[in-house]
């Protein structure tokens, strides 16, 4: 400022002080632009990464396809929320529950039902004999192999050892280690026998959990925790077979983790290895291959999925939960068998269940780590609780020990050999289905199985008939099949009981296969067009299955939920 300094001293200095301020201001100014800039920068490189990675892990053609379907998805939704539409849409869906109710829930005169305690206790003898009733409810019949999955032993002398190992530690907790010794002792023991079964390396560690569904919720929360506390990754995301457990989409949904599907494509329904590739990327958490899966009883290439892992070092779990006491012993019991346990060097974790293939009764199962440190990310530790210092491996605080005494009785009876034994039958009887399937001069020519089943699990649908009616014209006949989706299809599993059933099984197929492909023709010669009135199969995933909208679906499914609570 020239002429300033013929000014007075305080105006000067005012000025001065002005003049700093207005720079102050500028500055000021020009910090918070660069800083809206930088903001903006870092939004930007946000989101384009975020593009980029969509367009890596699903191409320009999967991104439009992904789109569509949400747009179609979202049409639908409101579609179905118009005023007109819904009532009726409700109303369809209450008749449906209302008929479920009528068939699981029983009723009439003969029929008491408890809502409130009996005032005085009954007798021991009246609650015997009332137990005695409700085991033998009219239900379908697993003790004659009739139904897929469910039982998986179930043999008279195996079920009284159990309830012997269960009485004598029906109080027992593991929670209170000190208090049940011998409980600890056998839940070590357990987990130590499966971990040797899969191959577990020295320094391998696990636990025991509730079910296979507990198992996994541990691994991806190991998995989840492993990544942020080495990597700091807050935005988990998870890559997954189609067909793997929906208890994976489970353990999302409970610990946010964002999921990435990936199509197990026909001929072999294994998962497709390069595009799991594709969708790796720095917040990828865990790889997921089954070994087999649920749905049509596949084995994924755990070998490519292992060496995917290693490469982009991110852990990878195998799901062998269904597969359990299977899948370890079928090179023993004279089958084919890939590597898909810790012998691979990408497999990070393994889930088993006891409660399936080894024969435990439910409420049984293990997760299984390469090492200790992945399992301590699943610990929960609560150091400061009023409580008292708190810790437990897994979801449940207090357990049933008495579970715990009857697996591990279950295990030492079955011992290797009959472990063996089982696999050769139970696998065994699925290949004479299948067998069956592709060559029956019926069976073989309207139905065809999905991939090469290598364990007890196989799949079949039909591009000839509705595979939902077969499985509707199964159930009349006293069959439990499971029906499938995306794409339609049915599965068996074999389990011991349906050992003695498969010749059974097979006639029933080729009989209801005729009696389908029949029911089709004279309706087609009629003139009544070739779809007739659905069994509740073929209505359920029929007709709500197609629906770019799963709301209805949705609804019925809560309905079902509902029911399993009405007295
Ligand atoms: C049964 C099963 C599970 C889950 O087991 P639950 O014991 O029912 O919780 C997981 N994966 C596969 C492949 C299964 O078949």
């Amino acid at each position: 400022m020239p002429g300033s300094s013929r000014l007075p001293v305080s105006l000067r200095n005012t000025l001065a002080a002005q003049n700093i301020k207005q720079h102050r201001g500028e500055l000021l100014a020009l910090n918070l632009d660069v800083v809206r800039n930088i903001v903006f920068i870092l939004f930007l490189l946000r989101w384009v990464r975020k593009t980029f990675l969509q367009l890596k892990g699903r191409g320009i053609i999967g991104t439009f396809a992904d789109g569509y379907r949400t747009t179609c998805r979202i049409f639908y939704g409101i579609f179905l929320r118009l005023p007109g539409v819904r009532n009726k849409v409700q109303a369809q869906v209450a008749e449906s529950i209302l008929k479920l109710e009528q068939r699981l829930v029983p009723s009439g005169p003969g029929i008491e039902r408890y809502r409130k305690l009996p005032v005085e206790g009954w007798s021991e003898d009246k609650v015997r004999e009332e137990l005695g009733k409700l085991s033998e409810m009219e239900h379908t019949r697993w003790e004659d192999g009739l139904v897929s999955g469910a039982v998986y032993h179930g043999g008279e002398s195996l079920v009284k050892l159990q309830t012997e190992a269960f009485g004598k530690f029906t109080v027992a907790n593991p929670i209170h280690p000190d208090v049940f010794p011998g409980v600890r002792k056998m839940e070590a023991e357990v987990v130590a026998m499966v971990l040797s079964l899969f191959n577990a390396p020295d320094g391998a560690a696990g636990v025991s959990t509730s079910g296979g569904t507990e198992s996994i919720l541990m691994a991806c929360l190991s998995a989840r925790q492993k990544a942020y506390t080495e990597r700091g990754v807050t935005e988990p995301e998870m890559i997954l077979p189609k067909t793997a457990h929906t208890a994976f989409h489970k353990a999302c949904s409970y610990f946010k983790i964002k999921l990435h599907l990936v199509p197990c494509p026909a001929p072999s329904y294994k998962v497709h290895t390069p595009s799991v590739s594709r969708l790796i990327n720095s917040n990828t958490i865990l790889l997921v291959g089954s070994a087999p899966n649920f749905p049509h009883g596949i084995i994924d290439d755990i070998a490519a999925l292992s060496r995917l892992a290693i490469k982009h070092t991110i852990p990878l779990h195998v799901d062998c939960c269904l597969g359990s006491f299977l899948v370890p012993f079928l090179a023993k019991a004279g089958f084919d068998a890939d590597p898909f346990d810790f012998t691979l060097p990408g497999v990070t974790s393994i889930s088993c269940d006891t409660h399936k293939y080894g024969f435990a009764p439910k409420g049984s199962s293990t997760v299984l780590y390469r090492t200790h440190a992945l399992r301590r990310h699943q610990y929960f530790v609560s150091p400061s609780w009023s409580g008292g210092v708190y810790a437990s491996p897994s979801i449940a605080g207090s357990r049933p020990g008495a579970l715990i005494a009857a697996c591990w009785a279950s295990l030492m009876a079955q011992g290797e050999a009959g472990y063996i034994a089982s696999c050769h039958a139970i696998v065994g009887a699925a290949r004479k289905i299948e067998t069956a399937l592709r060559t029956d001069t019926v069976l073989a020519g309207a139905l065809y199985v999905l991939g090469r089943p290598q364990v007890s699990v196989l799949a079949f649908s039909s591009r000839e008939i509705d595979i939902y009616d077969v499985a509707d014209a199964m159930s009349a006949r006293g069959w439990h099949l499971n029906a499938l989706q995306a794409p339609a299809a049915v599965h068996v599993a074999v389990t011991l009981p349906m050992v003695g059933a498969v010749e059974r099984l097979v006639a029933d197929l080729v009989a209801v296969v005729e009696e389908v492909r029949e029911e089709e023709r004279k309706r087609v010669a009629e003139g009544r067009g070739r779809k007739g009135a659905k069994g509740d199969v073929a209505a359920l995933y029929g007709v709500a299955g197609s629906l770019p909208h799963k709301g209805v679906v949705v609804d019925l499914a809560c309905g079902f939920l509902d029911t399993l609570y009405k007295v």
